[in-house]
């Protein structure tokens, strides 16, 4: 009888051992016990967080006004990435200067690239690199989300069904947005339909909404304009008489502000149109903070200030 019982008490201690393995990897989160994501940009982690809800907590390294081709991973972002029970990333080089970061990381941790989940069909191709400002499509970003479920669900499958629940109904919210853009562009005229901006970042927004596209730099903010480079587009702007320019949050309004300026001396008055979300949400609890918001506001401000309206 005390044998038995020796044995029954070392089979449970067994049992409870392999069961807190197992938490400890995570096959369990909730409320209490929330799956911790990181991500690089905040437009990754804003689908994760409309899916996870309230059983992940999503940490986004690039917050406002941050620039993902320029960022480089601080100390802090080291502690949390590598504590991370889920890491998702953009990949096509964006990140580009956390590139041997993440390649470090993806030895170790469960991490995840949007890239994988973007056919290469569907990726735009300048100067022999693939663009990898794959989001202004927002029919891109609802690929992205599949990525994203999945990978919540790979971490975290007893949440499936609610990542599931709560992916549809953002899914939907994402096809209601990309038929709002769509509508909204028809609304000027297609040869008013020329966007000029800091760097090549609207190039899959162009494509998906009927937009002439131009940016000052390249796809990469990394290689900076040159004086031939300012004296084509403002050519360009004069010969096409365009009549609105846009800075970006993510990118000093300098470039923009000499293209204006250059502009004018050919006497044409371009004016400034506004502030578009590039590589960058705008602050976290404003409209411009979410995914939807900052498409919101790029569409309704290219839209004001390209139309022939109040000129
Ligand atoms: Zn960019």
């Amino acid at each position: 009888m005390k044998r038995f019982f020796l044995i029954a008490l070392v089979l449970s201690v067994v049992l409870l051992g392999c069961q807190k393995v197992e938490n400890t990897k995570g096959s369990s989160f909730s409320a209490a016990n929330k799956m911790s994501v990181v991500t690089t940009i905040g437009m990754i982690g804003d689908v994760a967080t409309n899916i996870g809800g309230d059983r992940i907590e999503v940490y986004s390294m690039m917050g406002a006004g941050v620039d993902p081709h320029l960022y480089k991973a601080k100390a802090q972002d080291l502690t949390r990435l590598n504590k991370a029970d889920l890491i998702l990333y953009n990949g096509i080089h964006l990140e580009s200067k956390m590139g041997d970061v993440l390649e470090k990381l993806s030895k170790t941790q469960n991490i995840k690239a949007i890239e994988n989940g973007i056919p290469e069909e569907t990726l735009i191709t300048v100067d022999q690199a693939h663009d990898p400002h794959i989001w202004f499509d927002v029919s891109n970003w609802m690929l992205a989300s599949n990525v994203i479920l999945e990978a919540l669900i790979n971490t975290d499958p007893a949440g499936e069904v609610i990542y599931r629940e709560n992916h549809a109904s953002y899914r939907k919210k994402l096809e209601d947005l990309d038929k709002y853009t769509k509508d909204k562009a028809m609304t000027i005229p297609k040869e008013n339909r020329i966007l000029i901006t800091a760097h090549d970042a609207f190039n899959y927004f162009g494509r998906a909404y009927g937009f002439e596209v131009q940016g000052l730099q390249g796809i990469s903010t990394v290689d900076e304009a040159g004086t031939s480079d300012v004296r084509d587009l403002a050519d360009f702007i004069t010969k096409n008489q365009i009549r609105s320019l846009f800075v970006e949050s993510s990118v000093s309004p300098k470039s923009i502000k000499a293209l204006q300026a250059a502009v004018q001396s050919r006497g044409w008055d371009v004016e400034i149109g506004g502030e578009l979300f590039s590589d960058a949400m705008g602050n976290t609890g404003t409209r411009e903070g979410t995914y939807i918001g900052m498409v919101t506001h790029n569409i309704d401000t290219i839209v004001a200030g390209l139309s022939l309206e109040g000129k």
